[in-house]
This record gives C-alpha cells, sequence and structure tokens, in this order.
C-alpha cells in the first residue's frame, strides 16, 4: 500500500517512491478532525523526475496502437467498477461527503473512462480529395508529449478523472498534482492504473503546493496543463502557464444563481435548490448558491426550503450511512464559512436557517456547518457575489425576470445557472441572455455528463478548450493538415498501359 496512515508516496517511474520532503500538510478525517495522514510538498527535483520518466516512455507510447491504448482504459474501467465503494470510502473519509455523495461521484469519474475508451471513434481526422487538380488533404491528430493537470479537494476521485484518461489514451504521459487536503483518493485510484498494465512512466503522481505547482508550470518539457480550482489560482495558472509557452485549460470558481419563477412546480424547485445548495455541503462548483424568487412567491420559497433544510441529518460520514449531509474539509474553510455567514446578518440579511455551531455530539472535532439559509439578500451584499462554497444559500427577490438576468449580468464569474418555470417563453429568454456557459431548466445542477464540456464562462475558466467532450480530446492533441500530390512517373513509359490511369 502506498499511501500509509503516515506519509503519502509519488508515483514516480512506475514505481510508488517516498521523496524526502522539507515540507509535509497534514491531511484530517474531517468528521472528527484527527489527522490521518501526511502529504509531502514535493519539491522541482521531484517533478522533474516524473517529467523524466514520462519522457523516456513517450515515444513508445505515443505509438502504440490506440486500440490497445483504449484497452488498457478497458480493464482500468473494470478495476474501478469492482472497487467504485472502497473509492467511495475513501473520499468520503479525506473529504467528508456522504457514501452516496461519494459514490455518485466516483460514477461520474468512471464515465470519463467510459468516453475515453470510445477514443478511437473520436480522435480520427478528416480527409478530402481533389482539393485541387490531383491534391489530396488531410488532418491527424497527435498527443502533445508530457502533460500535468492540478486538482481542487471538493472531488477527490472525479475531477482528476476529468482529465487523465482522456490524455493518456490520447497517447499522452500524465503528471497528477492532486490537492494535498485530499490525497489518498488519488493514490488508490493510481494503484488500479498501474494494475490495468499502464507502461511504467506514462501517469505519474506527484504530491506539493505553490512550489510543486510553480516546478510544473515553468517546466519546459511539460507541454499542456489542466487545473481546477478557485479563481485566483485558476487566473495564476493560465497567465504563468501561457507565459511558459504552454496550452492552459483553468476552471475556476462560481456563484450560481437558481431564479424561481412564479409559475415554477413549487415542490420539484425547492427540492433542486435544497440538492443544489446542500448536495455535498455546498462544496461544489455548480452548487447553486443565490435563489432569485421573482414575483410574489419568494416568501412560500422561503418558507419551504427552511422546512426542507431542518429536516437535513449533519453528521459524520467516516462511519455514518444514514445522515444526509457531511463536514466540511476543514476548521479554518468551515470558520470562513461562518464569517461569510455573520458578515451578512450585520449588512441587514435574515439568517433564516442558522448552521453555525452545529456539532453532532458523535463527532465533537469534526468540521461541520449546518445548512444554512439566508434571506432578502440584495445585491450590496458580500453573500450575494461572493463564493461560499458551504451549504449556505441565499435568497435574494426580483420583480421581473428581467431584473433577474440583470442581476445574473452583474456576476463576475459564469459557470452554471437554473431557471425553474412552466414558461418556454421565460426559459428561452434565460437560457440564452443568462450571463454563464452551463444552463439547467427545471434541472438543479446542470453539471454535463462526460461526453459535454464543462463550459464555464467569464471568471469560471480561463482558456481556449474546455474540460470533458470533445473539447477534452481537442485539448490534448495536436492537429497536422497534411496536403499530397502524387505525380505521373518520369522513368516508366507513359504508353504503357500498366501506368496510364483509366486504361481498359
Ligand atoms: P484551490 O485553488 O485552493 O486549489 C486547487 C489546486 O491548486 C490544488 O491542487 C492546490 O494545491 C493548488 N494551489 C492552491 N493555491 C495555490 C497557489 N497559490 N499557487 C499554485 N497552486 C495552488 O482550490 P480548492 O480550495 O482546492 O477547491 C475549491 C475551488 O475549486 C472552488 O473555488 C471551486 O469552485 C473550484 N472548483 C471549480 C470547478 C470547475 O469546474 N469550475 C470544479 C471543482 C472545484
Amino acid at each position: 500500500m502506498p499511501a500509509t496512515a503516515e506519509r503519502s508516496q509519488c508515483l514516480i517511474g512506475g514505481k510508488w517512491v517516498d521523496v524526502d520532503a522539507a515540507r509535509y500538510a497534514d491531511v484530517w478525517n474531517p468528521s472528527t478532525g484527527e489527522t490521518i495522514s501526511q502529504t509531502p510538498m514535493c519539491s522541482a527535483a521531484d517533478v522533474d523526475r516524473a517529467v523524466q520518466s514520462a519522457l523516456r516512455v513517450f515515444p513508445a507510447w505515443r505509438e502504440t496502437p490506440i486500440v490497445d491504448r483504449a484497452r488498457i482504459m478497458f480493464k482500468f474501467h473494470s478495476l474501478l467498477l469492482a472497487h467504485s465503494d472502497e473509492i467511495a470510502r475513501i473520499v468520503s473519509l479525506e473529504h467528508g461527503k456522504t457514501f452516496s455523495e461519494s459514490k455518485a461521484s466516483v460514477t461520474r469519474g468512471i464515465e470519463m473512462v467510459e468516453y475515453a475508451c470510445s477514443l478511437p471513434a473520436l480522435i480520427y481526422g478528416d480527409v478530402m480529395h481533389n482539393i485541387a487538380s490531383g491534391v489530396d488533404s488531410e488532418t491527424i491528430r497527435y498527443p502533445l508529449g508530457v502533460v500535468a493537470g492540478i486538482t481542487p479537494f471538493n472531488f477527490p476521485a472525479m475531477v482528476p478523472l476529468w482529465m487523465y484518461p482522456m490524455a493518456i489514451t490520447c497517447g499522452n504521459c500524465f503528471i497528477l498534482k492532486p490537492s494535498p487536503r485530499v490525497p489518498l483518493s488519488s493514490i488508490r485510484i493510481a494503484e488500479l492504473l498501474v494494475e490495468a498494465g499502464l507502461p511504467e512512466g506514462v501517469f505519474s503522481v506527484v504530491h506539493g503546493d505553490k512550489e510543486c505547482v510553480d516546478a510544473i508550470l515553468t517546466h519546459p518539457d511539460i507541454r499542456a496543463v489542466s487545473f481546477v480550482g478557485s479563481t485566483q489560482v485558476a487566473k495564476y495558472i493560465y497567465q504563468t502557464g501561457t507565459a511558459n509557452g504552454k496550452r492552459v485549460q483553468a476552471a475556476g470558481g462560481a456563484k450560481n444563481h437558481i431564479i424561481v419563477m412564479p409559475d415554477a412546480e413549487m415542490s420539484p424547485a425547492v427540492t433542486g435548490l435544497l440538492h443544489s445548495a446542500f448536495g455535498c455541503s455546498g462544496e461544489r462548483c455548480m452548487a447553486g448558491s443565490l435563489a432569485v424568487a421573482v414575483g410574489d412567491r419568494g416568501d412560500e420559497v422561503v418558507d419551504r426550503l427552511c422546512d426542507a433544510a431542518n429536516k437535513i441529518v449533519v453528521g459524520r460520514t467516516d462511519t455514518r450511512d444514514d445522515v444526509t449531509m457531511g463536514p466540511v474539509i476543514s476548521k479554518q474553510h468551515a470558520d470562513n464559512i461562518q464569517k461569510h455567514i455573520d458578515t451578512a446578518e450585520k449588512e441587514g440579511a435574515r439568517i433564516a436557517v442558522d448552521g453555525r455551531g452545529v456539532a453532532p455530539s458523535d463527532a465533537p472535532g469534526g468540521f461541520f456547518v449546518g445548512p444554512t439559509v439566508v434571506d432578502q439578500v440584495t445585491p450590496k451584499m458580500r453573500i450575494s457575489r461572493d463564493e461560499v462554497f458551504g451549504p449556505v444559500l441565499s435568497v435574494a427577490r426580483a420583480k421581473t425576470l428581467e431584473d433577474a438576468i440583470e442581476l445574473g449580468n452583474q456576476c463576475p464569474y459564469g459557470n452554471g445557472a437554473v431557471i425553474f418555470t412552466q414558461s418556454g417563453r421565460a426559459a428561452r429568454e434565460f437560457k440564452h441572455r443568462f450571463n454563464a456557459g452551463m444552463i439547467g431548466i427545471n434541472v438543479g445542477v446542470p453539471a454535463p455528463m462526460a461526453w459535454f464540456p464543462f463550459t464555464g464562462w467569464n471568471q469560471s475558466f480561463f482558456g481556449d478548450l474546455h474540460i470533458q467532450g470533445k473539447e477534452g480530446m481537442q485539448f490534448y492533441t495536436q492537429q497536422r493538415m497534411i496536403m499530397t500530390r502524387w505525380f505521373e512517373p518520369e522513368h516508366v513509359d507513359r504508353h504503357d498501359p500498366v501506368w496510364r490511369p483509366g486504361h481498359k
């Protein structure tokens, strides 16, 4: 087992190795606050070792037929399915999601592997006959070389799987740097990928923080970087990576609006809002964190939300499967979330359901914040703009759909947005004009499936080609256009019927 209760190892050159790190970060069980592992902070030298092992194997991996690369993914897929409960338990242990949330996130990751298995049907190029007289043209996609992925804490299994199955099947070598707060899921999944038969060096795992990330961003032999995390870091990754000549896709934070029109079917709207805001303790980039009630049904929306929020059972997820909401990632994060609620209250919002100070009796050391509903939020309040990334649902009111769309246009992010309505006209207006890249119509969390791109806009995404879908494949490949003309041979007898086109 590479991941011990002590210190996580790195996967470099196909071997699990201890690195001699100068610094280590604690990994906690957020349900109890106990330290369960330590993550080494890798240096530039560690990153370089991973790059060198990748460079050694890349020529052979690039030339491996794509069906053989995909077959390793099929094997990986079987192993993931067989171990999905075990992986979900690790996700719950190190992250704090409930088991069913963890299992669902592992399933979404497995779908990315399924998509990667279909790559032979996606990656082929185009051919055109006779673009000029006797000239044909074609495009072929090639892998880039060594590429890297830097991932956040909130989906320890799923987000890394958004990246490397596709990158590797395209013929690249991949270096993963998971969040130091949740390394154990990545390590267990990497063990399965090794077991699936991946050649040594094609996939590496290094750990660390800014020092390790900077080594990736400035390494001359890393061709592309995929990033998912907060907006501030995403912007830094994009600027530094592109300044160093790399292709970069960097997904950032979000503030997702959910509009409830007066004609909405209220039960599914409230259920959608509830799952969107409080699922995974609100630690989702697609969490609906600002509900905008249009017209005169705002009080009804809030009352029904409060009833439902009060029924959520908050508790430890490491040993219990009967809770409906787990802890947040760290004590510091729990404190930050509570500060957001304090500020909203000071600015005049009404705390309709208060999750501050929630402490389940069987998990006194855990990092808990209960579901919170903040009502009467206005555009001037910080909570209407800031990404809280916790189980806090703000509710604002708008007189008209136009006002609600205008509120969205003031939002600097642009990940997801949802409308609940029975009006096709309102839905159409919303979907074409709202300032976000992923739209839900009567769907609480419009997170795309593997074969659609994760199309964040504005401060929620930096780059051109998004993660997932065909754009994912395009990001990890470069195209070559080839134009061909064949001359009639001069050294042969042109009257010889063997060489004469169209002879009978
Ligand atoms: P984060 O930005 O703190 O960390 C993400 C990664 O960057 C980690 O691997 C971390 O080690 C590294 N990192 C952190 N600070 C760095 C720095 N100064 N320089 C270089 N690297 C650094 O994000 P997080 O707290 O782990 O995750 C939560 C954030 O991720 C939220 O903002 C959430 O919205 C966002 N997120 C976005 C998406 C999306 O698809 N848009 C998906 C999931 C999460």
